[in-house]
């Protein structure tokens, strides 16, 4: 019936879902700068989709669609305004189909628009996100997907002033700063390891004690990442109806949603122990009937949600 196509960065010019035209296509070229490990694989997949599918509709789905509804005081960075407008320099948030999707569900599973949502998208790369009464207010991801929480390979947030330092003091070109930040730093920049199971791995061998009190700091940095979110995400929204858990991570590490929700213990959050580690594959409640804020396991599923957005725009 069609053809749906995930696009990373669509910049300012896409707030939904768009036909693939020769003129969309050379827009999402265009966008490469800001997306350069992602848009130029988009592009091939669109080019041979297109070539091999000739008849049919193709749909550019984009990730940065959903927060281009972002308020500008969270979307703007306080940056000289010429040269953010020059450079087109603003905070365009990523896994916005994720986001999106997760939280519609969410609403749909409570049967409320109302509601005051922090949704987590933790995979390898991860993103967090503030929703209210469906609309995005905030995200942490910005003009890409390097700010924020922190990764499996990036550092997330940092000071931007470590550029200069190690530019200055290290004598490292932009290139080798880019890859050291988005490569070589968060998980993998700690430990060693990319996959939070290795992690897990690395903190519970008492054979290595060294390693281990490594892996345990770069843990508490990751989920310390996470609380600060959540507080000031909370103080945004006016308050905390519902943390949705999604990705890689979300979806199946059971300790990190249950360190996180302990850090939470003193403002009414109650995980159900239980609940928390048990199946896995479907969405959850895993807090316990008296917590103030619910706490879900919800699988996001991309594709389904750019099936669903390519149908529509058709
Ligand atoms: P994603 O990018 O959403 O595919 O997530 C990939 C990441 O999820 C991996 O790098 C792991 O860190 C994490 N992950 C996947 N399965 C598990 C699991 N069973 N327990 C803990 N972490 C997991």
């Amino acid at each position: 019936v069609a053809v749906g196509h995930r696009i990373v960065q669509g910049g300012k010019y896409f707030d939904g879902p768009a036909l693939v035209t020769d003129e969309v296509r050379d827009l999402i070229e265009q966008l490469c700068p800001m997306a350069p490990l992602h848009n130029p694989a988009h592009l091939k997949g669109i080019d041979v989709a297109r070539e091999l599918m000739p008849d049919i509709p193709h749909v550019a789905v984009f990730d940065t669609a959903f927060f281009q509804q972002l308020p500008e005081k969270t979307s703007t960075y306080a940056l000289n305004a010429e040269v953010a407008e020059k450079y087109a320099v603003r905070r365009y948030g990523a896994h916005g189909t994720s986001h999106q999707f997760v939280s519609r569900e969410v609403a749909k599973l409570l049967g409320r628009d109302d509601l005051k949502q922090i949704v987590m998208h933790l995979g390898n790369g991860a993103s967090v996100s503030a929703v209210k009464d469906g609309k995005p207010i905030d995200t942490s991801m910005g003009l890409t997907p390097l700010e924020g929480l922190m990764m499996g390979s990036r550092t997330g947030d940092i000071d931007p002033a470590v550029v200069f330092h190690l530019a200055r003091q290290a004598g490292m070109s932009i290139d080798e700063i880019d890859h050291l930040f988005n490569k070589e730093s968060g998980m993998k920049g700690l430990t060693g390891e990319t996959d939070m199971r290795s992690v897990w791995g690395l903190i519970g061998n008492d054979e290595d004690p060294e390693t281990q009190a490594k892996a345990r700091v770069a843990m508490d940095i990751y989920i310390n990442r996470l609380l600060k979110y959540v507080g000031s995400y909370t103080a945004e929204l006016g308050g905390l109806d519902v943390i949705t858990f999604t990705a890689g991570i979300g979806e199946n590490d059971w300790r990190v949603r249950r360190e996180l929700a302990e850090a939470l213990e003193p403002f009414g959050v109650k995980i159900d122990v239980e609940k928390n580690e048990g199946r896995i594959g479907e969405p959850r409640v895993v807090s316990t009937p008296d917590s103030k804020v619910l706490l879900l396991v919800y699988p996001t599923n991309e594709e389904l949600a750019i099936a669903r957005q390519a149908l529509t725009l058709l």
